[in-house]
């Protein structure tokens, strides 16, 4: 059982917003053996704690820019209009994950989440704040390679995905900038930009910057990382015995 965690989609004028998750996140789960089961926002601490005891794994979805005020810093015009409910639900939810040693991905924004849940920054826009760069992270291609990825030899992420360097999407304007302690940075894009984190000393917290749930068909890497993520929350140990 993967809980994979809600966030707002707008309704339409004067109607309430709907919570939900895009269904290529459900599908990636129920097509590597996995059960999807989304977790609402807004749950109390105490419930946040039952969800959790009762899950295998935890997923994390892409979203909006979380709010700087959690990494203390100010808005700037540049970033996206924010969610604190969600911003405060998912940092619950991935600090409680990372207590008990739930097997968890997290992606795009979830990558973003779990750096500042822990301590970390975000460059609020890549083009404003890390100029100079000639990648373009900021693309509409979903399932299209963006820029390559290196990663670092004898990782966690080198065993799973088994290359020294894949090609990834990129649909993101924002990027870790201080990494929080206990992260160890294990991918990087050519640029110097922050790609992939794990969690130290857990048996799978991983954070990715591209969209793994978009190359899926494509991709064995992007196969791998789902299928790692099955594979722990499968495990003794995982979650609920
Ligand atoms: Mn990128």
């Amino acid at each position: 059982m993967i809980g994979l965690v809600c966030g707002h989609f707008a309704a339409g004028a004067g109607l309430r917003p709907w919570q939900g998750v895009p269904e290529t996140y459900i599908t990636a789960v129920l097509d590597h053996g996995g059960i999807p089961v989304l977790v609402p926002l807004g749950l109390k601490p105490e419930k946040e704690a039952t969800v959790l005891a009762a899950l295998d794994g935890l997923l994390l979805v892409g979203g909006g820019d979380v709010d700087p005020v959690f990494y203390g810093e100010s808005r700037r015009e540049w970033c996206g209009t924010p969610d604190r409910e969600r911003d405060r639900s998912e940092m619950a939810l991935i600090r409680g994950a990372i207590a008990q040693d739930l097997p968890f991905l997290a992606i795009c924004r979830g990558i973003q989440v779990l750096n500042v849940a822990l301590g970390g920054s975000l460059y609020q826009d890549i083009a404003r704040e890390y100029p100079g760069s000639p990648l373009r992270h900021r693309t509409e291609e979903r399932q299209a390679p963006a820029h390559p990825v290196d990663i670092e030899p004898g990782s966690r992420l080198a065993g799973i995905v088994g290359e020294p360097q894949v090609a990834v999407n990129s649909l993101h304007h924002q990027a870790l900038k201080d990494v929080a302690p206990g992260l160890a940075v294990t991918a990087r894009a050519p640029d110097g930009l922050v790609e992939v984190v794990e969690v130290e000393g857990c048996r799978f917290g991983l954070g990715v910057q591209w969209h793994p749930e978009e190359l899926v068909a494509a991709q064995g890497h992007a196969r791998a990382l789902f299928h790692c993520l099955m594979e722990e929350a499968d495990s003794p140990g995982g979650g609920t015995e």
